[in-house]
């Protein structure tokens, strides 16, 4: 199976400034694709295949842009490629019109080729860059890769790369654990393990706190600035816009490492299968005062995380069918309630007299979803 590995890019300042190069160019030849099919539609031509865009490509880099030609040939290539897939998407009904990147709002990354890709202990061979510091033994070597990504998430660079792995065997216990995932904490285990909300730490309300000082301020300082009914960006915004991206930074990564360390303790129990609902987000998005602090709890990125871990390490993974009433069900019992608000905390059985969290009481359910006991 292959494994997803993303490593920090420890680059010279010349170094990154040809980063940024390749960054420059993908965002380019990105939007020039979409351009290009846009106009093409426009003019009530059929899709152009990548392959007749990477040619005609391949003509202007002896011409105007030959600008092009500082940069790896993947980089390019690649751009098309995506170029060309969004396009491909919109035309199936499959997504809206693809939009142009800015080079404010879209994520700093570009492709390095596969096989141009080479590994030493402490560095990394990027195309057109050189051999960029990593630290020691953190990519393997003399391993399959697939699809290197260079990328910047507003402090480091790093690069992400497939890996091809066998699969460890690992001896499971038998168990099969529910979890069942929520608001009110991240997730709770038929095991007994219970993993916090995150977002009700004090250090992430902190943070919280000054983002959101931080927010007032720069829109006050762009109402005070503005010329007419322009916007003005003064030096003193940019400094505070790049605190805030800063911040925005330090809250995903805390919040991934926690989804992380959970997943990785549950991994841990060695269970047999792991079974999880199938979370309808769509559905309780539309719910205004939970929106937020779903969106927060990041509870598909969870979902993710332990599924490709389970898979990694064996372990069978279940998702429930949306309708297996994990919540309504008594997991002492089996009597099933016809309703059970989202206030109820509790799960008391009127069948059974069985009082229990209600949390608790869905992971359970879950454990035992499709068993025959
Ligand atoms: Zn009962």
């Amino acid at each position: 199976m292959i494994l997803g590995n993303k490593v920090r890019l420890y680059p010279t300042k010349e170094q990154e400034q040809k980063l940024w190069q390749s960054v420059g160019t993908a965002r380019f030849i990105y939007n020039w694709t979409l351009a290009r099919q846009k106009e093409n539609y426009k003019n009530g031509n059929k899709f152009i295949s990548d392959n007749d865009l990477r040619k005609e490509l391949t003509i202007l880099k002896q011409d105007s842009l030959n600008w092009l030609n500082e940069v790896s040939n993947n980089v390019a290539k690649q751009a098309v490629k995506d170029g060309c897939e969004a396009y491909k998407k919109f035309f199936k009904g499959l997504a809206d019109r693809p939009r142009f990147k800015s080079r404010r709002k879209s994520k700093p990354s570009f492709y390095n080729d596969t096989s141009k890709l080479k590994v030493k202990e402490s560095s990394v061979l990027i195309e057109k860059v050189g051999w960029v510091t990593i630290k020691k033994n953190s990519i393997p070597m003399n391993v399959k890769y697939t699809n290197p990504r260079i990328s910047f998430d507003g402090k480091y660079w790093f690069v992400a790369v497939g890996i091809e792995k066998e699969q460890p065997l690992i001896e499971s216990t038998n168990e099969s654990i529910g979890i069942d995932v929520g608001i009110k904490d991240l997730a709770i285990c038929s095991n007994g393990m219970t993993f916090k909300n995150i977002n009700k730490t004090r250090l992430i309300k902190k943070l919280e706190k000054r983002l959101r000082r931080l927010q007032r301020r720069v829109s006050r300082k762009y109402l005070k600035n503005k010329e007419g009914s322009k916007f003005v960006k003064t030096s003193n915004i940019i400094k505070i816009e790049k605190q805030i991206k800063l911040l925005h930074r330090k809250l995903a990564n805390i919040r991934s490492n926690h989804s992380h360390q959970a997943t990785n303790m549950i991994v841990k129990t060695k269970p047999s299968r792991v079974v999880m609902e199938t979370l309808n987000i769509k559905g309780m998005m539309t719910n205004k005062h939970l929106s937020k602090a779903i969106a927060k709890q990041c509870l598909y990125e969870f979902k993710r995380q332990m599924q490709y871990k389970c898979e990694f390490n064996g372990i069978e993974f279940v998702e429930a069918d949306k309708w297996y009433p994990s919540s309504k069900t008594c997991s002492e019992c089996g009597h099933i309630k016809p309703k059970l608000s989202l206030s109820e905390r509790t799960y008391i059985c009127e069948e059974c007299g069985c009082v229990i969290d209600r949390d608790y009481n869905a992971s359970i359910n879950l454990s035992i979803y499709e068993l025959v006991v």
